[in-house]
């Protein structure tokens, strides 16, 4: 795929007004900027063009990947972005205000000159990164569907009785060897009460007969984050799961029902609450209803009842709401989903049908 980095540029500079440089600070906005994706790098960003400043470890990559001017640093890399603002006696620097560190911001302030102001910037970049090109929205389908795969070779080797971190080790390594380079977070296996967590982490307890079970997982497939959860029964689902879980999919299916363009995202959070509140579980569901995800696991917009990001073709969201009864367990159903030109595409695969193990 090639990437337009000289189009993503440009769109970034009416966010730039009033600014001589910005200096981008956050790793997944340089990658989205400028292509690289080392693990030290700062890109400035002045008068339509970028630079590049990074350490040693990365000259030939850096020279590999991006298209823009590279500068070599030994030390803090800030210093490089010092050394240009007095050359180019640049009066308003633009920094990431929510991707800076404190000591960055210090050691910055220290050593400009005090004719050069530092103006913080919310979410500049992550603001254009809501809109997927098309070439995103293909990586983002193959990263989904590499998860859909993993998840099905290793509900394979399930057996009741194993424990929730071997199931986990499993999803991992049937993740990479369908193509994943790494998950994109840490794979939530969560059998029985502890379901009723939503960020359970997986425990050494062997997944009993007769309990819940809910796996979140996801994986980076170049560069792109897909995100998925399932919430299945070992044995023959009790009454109550049944319930709960049909409760929980109609839900999800009227959130997804409400995406398109035009609406907030506080309109498709409030489909998923108002039917759990009228099934009763309005206390249950105790987060928000999505998030947009890319070349992080959780980017703008997020899809909660204080949203008022409208949604607009080309965004990719989650949709997953839960329940969750301290004591009982919980279930989240979760879907990837695409924002088209009049409505919403699902791109998971993976069948919401109540699965008995
Ligand atoms: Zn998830
Ligand atoms: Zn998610």
């Amino acid at each position: 795929m090639s990437i337009d980095l000289e189009g993503r540029l440009s769109a970034l500079s009416p966010a730039l007004k009033g600014l001589d440089a910005m200096l981008i600070s956050g790793l997944p906005n340089i990658r989205y900027l400028s292509g690289f994706t080392g693990s030290n790098a700062l890109l400035l960003v002045a008068g339509g063009s970028a630079t590049l400043l990074t350490d040693p470890r990365y000259t030939l990559q850096a020279a590999r990947q991006t298209p823009f001017a590279v500068r070599i640093g030994k030390g803090p890399l800030g210093a490089l972005a010092v050394d240009m603002a007095k050359r180019r006696r640049w009066k308003h620097l633009g920094v990431e205000r929510n991707r800076i560190s404190f000591e960055t911001w210090e050691a910055l302030k220290n050593a400009l000159p005090t004719t050069c102001e530092l103006v913080p910037v919310t979410n500049a970049v992550e603001n254009l990164r809501m809109v997927k090109s098309a070439g995103e929205i293909a990586l983002i389908h193959d990263s989904v569907e590499t998860n859909s795969r993993a998840f099905r070779r290793a509900l394979k080797s399930f057996r009741s009785g194993m424990r929730e971190s071997e199931l986990a080790a499993e999803i991992d390594y049937q993740a990479r060897r369908a193509g994943a380079e790494a998950p994109a977070f840490e794979t939530i296996v969560a059998s029985g009460e502890h379901s009723a967590l939503p960020h359970a982490r997986p425990t050494d307890d062997r997944i009993a007969p007769k309990s819940v079970l809910l796996i979140d997982m996801g994986c980076f497939q170049a560069g792109y984050a897909s995100d998925m959860t399932r919430t299945l029964f070992v044995g023959k689902a009790p009454k109550r799961f049944k319930k709960i879980y049909h409760d929980v999919l109609d839900a999800q299916l009227a959130a997804i029902d409400a995406v398109r363009p035009g609406v907030t995202a506080a309109t498709v959070d409030s489909a998923a609450r108002k039917w759990l509140t009228k099934a009763g579980h309005g206390p249950a569901f105790v987060h928000s209803t999505g998030h947009g995800l890319g070349l992080e696991i959780h980017e703008p917009p997020r899809i909660g009842d204080k949203g008022d990001v409208v949604l607009e073709q080309g965004f990719v969201i989650t949709i997953e709401p839960g329940v969750y009864i301290e004591g009982w367990g919980g279930v989240r159903i979760e879907d990837t989903v695409v924002v088209t030109e009049s409505g919403c595409e699902v791109l998971t695969p993976t069948t919401k049908e109540l699965m008995e193990l």
